[in-house]
């Protein structure tokens, strides 16, 4: 099962911003659920509350009524980087020689040891493992004055995947990498003329928008920097020279809402595409067509669609069971996906399926499912992938496996795919077919763990034992 990355969110210029941050970081959970946290400030003060667990969970009113002002950011986090203890959870915050500063960051940012080196060789002293540390650091050290440029210039030191959120005791910085790899969104409540004061929100998916009764404006462009302050809002690039942007294509794959536009990509559309595909170049015959609950829906409905094959929920998922550490110590075989997934019995037993899944990692994951749907008889079950195989990791914020651990890479043939997950058979959509019928523009976009061509440098990777995992690097 693939990990999650992380959520960011922040409103500008509202009573009881913290409340509408709570909203938005509620919206954009299926993010990360390890850790949350929101900063606030009321012009004079940062408050600050960051804990484990899910937001509802870790914020309750009194932490909520302290975190006062009419600005704030949030986060929730899954761990790309660093451990997920307390220490790393966001937004980090520290007070610099520019005054306070609180960071939300999702991404990874690639050369953030090599950075961390040189600026403890320089004195600094580093509080937790996460790569988002070092922004702090940078924008404290940087060369200018003013917070603006401070943040430009440390932007400029950074290589990877940042969509970022900046809160000081009067400005929120929202800033997107030159690459563009996450996807950022920027609303407004009010009048949405450019030159009134009004209240502006940032949200890692624009659909968080109607939580809050915002409005979308526009998408944080790559290489743009937004700063709102009182006085107004500026648009500013970071980096001076434009380069092609390689934006995450697994945001739409997987991570985001169906209900999202990502990219200028309505999600839904996307993956409903998809599902059509695959039923065009991997049809069969069967009875049901059966999603792997949640991000299977929309690709199961386009199979249906185009096949013809009824539609059927014969996989329901239990949305309301968290982590539990609580088992019979006689151990429950495959307990973890037992506890997130109930079978139908009478949509399987004696039927001919086809199971629809969003992606398979290392497919230990899939040969659990497949084993419980086995367990109640199905005549056949067909499994259809709804991204390409995964052959190479990600540096740039999900959490895949090394190389040798996926499967796409272990395995050469769908044949060996489908005998190791137990399905009768297996299909994946193509990276051609992918980009060709989805009205993506495939220039536009990473996909480097379906190819293994890195769109950044990774120096850091290659010397920290990656190398078996980087083909290629320095490609641009
Ligand atoms: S390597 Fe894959 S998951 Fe990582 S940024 Fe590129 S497309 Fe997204």
């Amino acid at each position: 099962m693939l990990k999650e990355e992380c959520g960011i969110f922040g409103i500008y210029g509202i009573p009881e911003a913290s409340r509408y941050v709570y909203l938005g970081l509620n919206f954009l959970q299926h993010r990360g659920q390890e850790a949350c946290g929101i900063v606030s400030t009321d012009g004079r003060y940062l408050y600050k509350q960051v804990g484990l667990g899910k937001v509802t969970d870790f914020f309750d009113e009194e932490k909520i009524s302290y975190l006062e002002g009419t600005k704030a950011i949030g986060h929730v986090r899954y761990s790309t980087t660093g451990s997920s203890t307390l220490i790393n959870a966001q937004p980090i915050s520290a007070v610099t020689s520019k005054g306070a500063i609180a960071i939300a960051h999702n991404g990874n940012i690639t050369n953030a040891s090599e950075i961390r080196e040189s600026l403890i060789k320089k004195g600094k002293i580093f509080h937790s493992t996460s790569d988002s540390e070092v922004i702090l650091h940078l924008i404290s050290d940087a060369p200018f004055e003013d917070i603006v440029n401070s943040c430009r210039w440390a932007f400029r030191q950074l290589e990877g995947a940042y969509s970022l959120l900046i809160l000081t005791r009067d400005f929120i910085i929202a800033a997107r990498d030159p690459l563009g790899f996450r996807p950022l969104s920027m609303g407004y409540i009010g009048s949405g003329l450019l030159d009134e004061p009004e209240t502006i929100v940032f949200s890692s998916e624009d659909s968080a928008f109607t939580i809050v009764e915002a409005t979308k404006r526009k998408d944080v462009n790559p290489n743009e920097m937004v700063v709102c302050s009182q006085a107004g809002i500026n648009f500013m690039k970071i980096v001076d020279k434009e380069s092609e942007k390689k934006q995450c294509v697994f945001e739409l794959i997987y991570f985001s809402k169906p209900s999202s536009v990502v990219f200028d990509k309505l999600v839904y559309d996307f993956r409903f595409k998809i599902g059509e595909i695959l039923a065009k170049e991997f049809p069969v015959e069967a009875d049901y067509v059966i999603p792997v609950p949640d991000s299977g829906i929309v690709a199961a409905l386009g199979y249906s669609k185009y096949s013809g094959i009824p539609f059927a929920m014969g996989l329901i998922r239990s949305h309301y069971i968290g982590r539990t550490f609580i088992e019979p110590s006689q151990k429950i075989r495959d307990f973890g996906v037992k506890m997130k997934f109930i079978p139908v019995r009478e949509l399987i037993e004696g039927k001919r399926i086809v199971l629809i899944d969003d992606s398979i990692v290392r497919g230990t994951t899939s040969k659990k499912i497949i084993k419980m749907v086995r367990s109640l008889n199905p005549k056949e079950i067909h499994f259809r992938v709804a991204s390409p195989p995964v052959k190479n990791p990600c540096f740039y914020g999900i959490d895949f496996s090394t190389r040798e651990e996926l499967l796409a890479n272990k395995l050469n043939t769908f044949e060996e795919i489908a005998e190791f997950i137990g399905a009768d058979s297996v299909g994946y959509i193509s990276v051609e077919s992918m980009f060709e019928n989805t009205g993506i523009n495939k220039k536009d976009f990473c996909k480097a763990c379906f190819d293994g061509l890195y769109p950044t440098k990774l120096r850091e990777f290659k010397k920290e034992g990656f190398e078996n995992d980087i083909k290629q690097d320095d490609i641009r």
